[in-house]
């Protein structure tokens, strides 16, 4: 339990100023970018994996839990102290602790902001590729225990790539390094991969060895409406396997698009129903022969607008047009469930179409957008929870979401993770024994169920 002498001894360990326990500070801390929300019984800012190693054995010997947070964007409910506890802001831990430009390695703490880094690796002519739309607030740190994606995954892959190695408060207060700081390395099980994605219930994050690669020498962007879905979603398929390797292909359909008309360049012809955004990158002369290819591609597939990018500036607004789709989405409706399923590539049709069918029937909008070159589309359920028929219909829509995605043989998260909101439904994809499998693990880790309880099994265990 979280007594008063636990607080006192937690306020010593890290100082007075770096502790929130007043209600109205605590509440702060008690959401992420869902529409969850629990007070947490205490908010603690470590300054160093021996405060958290310390903060951690505490919780294990008078049992309250511990909920890592990073920036709080998570998607998942993530870093709700849905079981109270202390949460565990590591936002103090913001060093870029090395750039090596011969190893082409990042060492970085696990605050530091994600965007921060891609910035200062490319100061050093290096490129750190992942890039999730919430790159220029959320942390790496974050990125690595939810198993963040974006947009390029396409070409670059997602932060599961880059990983070479952590450092790792366990549970029981042990500190521990896994992986290896060159690029392969096979001994031992791979600590560092069953670590990636544990959404903070395996462990605290403390340190990250991070893959950098380099920097591309030129970029371009591309965007291609479409009068109908079909065509769009058989564009991306040539562009695969013309061999054109995008470094990013994203679709949104038209209710998107609607919702984002005001922040586009260029206005989009009435009768789009479907858009794809592209990006390539590569030697500048190679690139510029791939972008041709791909609009050429574009408008075989029955394209009724291609648009170049003239310049970065062009570029930028259009990424910018992209990034500012998912708070456009509430002119919709006030509520919403965004799921991020993926899908087998060949498969995106089907997923689209069968969404709208769901739309159709449930009464509910439904956006459809995302990452079309990987099978991950965000699926945004729009609705207004004030009108009883939409509060009852959303929930449905989401299990109808979860029926057809696991038919069509795709995930129920491409990249969001499980959270407290995707609990209930991992036994659609995941069989009794190998949730048990997990739950072992989960108990060999954290014999106290200490580390972020309530999140990523059925049941909440
Ligand atoms: C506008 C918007 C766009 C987004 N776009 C994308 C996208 O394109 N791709 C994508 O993948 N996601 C996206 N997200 C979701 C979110 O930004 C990512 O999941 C991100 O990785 C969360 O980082 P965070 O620092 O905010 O983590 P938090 O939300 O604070 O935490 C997320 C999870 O990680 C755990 N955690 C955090 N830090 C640590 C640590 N050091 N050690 C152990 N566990 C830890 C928490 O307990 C929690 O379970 C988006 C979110 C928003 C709001």
């Amino acid at each position: 339990m979280l007594t008063d002498q636990v607080v006192a001894a937690i306020k010593t360990m890290v100082g007075p100023e770096h502790v929130l326990t007043r209600e109205e500070d605590r509440w702060c801390y008690a959401y992420d970018a869902t529409d969850l929300a629990r007070l947490p019984d205490l908010v603690v800012f470590p300054g160093s994996a021996e405060e958290i190693a310390q903060i951690v054995a505490w919780a294990n010997l008078y049992g309250f839990p511990v909920v890592p947070r990073g920036a709080g964007t998570g998607r998942a409910g993530g870093a709700v102290a849905v079981a109270g506890g202390v949460v565990l802001v590591l936002t103090r831990l913001n060093r870029i602790l090395e750039i090596d430009v011969q190893d082409f390695v990042a060492v970085v703490e696990p605050g530091v902001v994600t965007g921060h880094l891609k910035k200062a690796a490319e100061a050093a002519g290096l490129f750190y590729p992942p890039d999730p739309g919430s790159a220029d607030y959320c942390t790496i740190g974050g990125n690595v225990a939810a198993g963040a994606g974006g947009a390029m995954a396409v070409q670059y892959g997602v932060t599961r790539d880059y990983v070479l190695g952590l450092q790792v408060v366990l549970p029981t207060g042990q500190v521990i390094d896994t992986g290896t700081r060159t690029m392969k390395g096979v001994v031992g099980y791979d600590l560092t991969h069953l670590l990636l994605g544990s959404e903070g219930t395996l462990g605290v994050i403390t340190r990250i060895v991070l893959r950098l690669v380099p920097l591309p020498a030129a970029k371009e962007t591309l965007a291609a409406g479409f009068a109908g879905l079909s065509p769009a979603a058989r564009a991306v398929g040539a562009i695969l396997r013309a061999g054109l390797s995008p470094a990013a292909l994203e679709f949104m359909d038209r209710a998107t698009l609607d919702c984002m008309r005001e922040a586009l360049p260029v206005a989009a012809p009435a009768d789009t129903a479907a858009v794809l955004l592209m990006a390539v990158h590569g030697h500048p002369a190679d690139v510029r022969q791939r972008a041709l290819k791909m609009m050429e591609l574009c408008r075989d597939y029955g394209a009724n607008a291609v648009l170049h990018a003239a310049d970065p500036g062009d570029a930028a607004r259009l990424w910018q047009a992209r990034r500012s789709i998912s708070p456009a989405t509430f002119k919709v409706r006030p509520d919403k469930i965004g799921e991020d399923v993926a899908v087998p590539l060949g498969a995106i049709p089907r997923l689209v179409s069968g969404v709208e069918e769901i739309s159709r029937r449930l009464g509910l909008p439904i956006l459809c957008f995302g990452h079309a070159g990987d099978g991950n589309i965000h699926v945004n359920i729009m609705y207004d929870r004030r009108l009883p028929a939409e509060r009852e219909a959303a929930p449905r829509a989401v299990e109808e979401l979860f029926r057809l995605v696991r038919d069509l043989a795709g995930t129920l998260s491409g990249e969001h993770g499980v959270g407290v909101l995707k609990a209930p439904y991992v036994g659609m994809e995941l069989s009794e024994a190998a949730i048990d499998l997990q739950r072992r693990l989960k108990r060999t880790f954290d014999p106290n169920n200490i580390m972020n309880p309530g999140k990523m099994f059925p049941g909440g265990g």
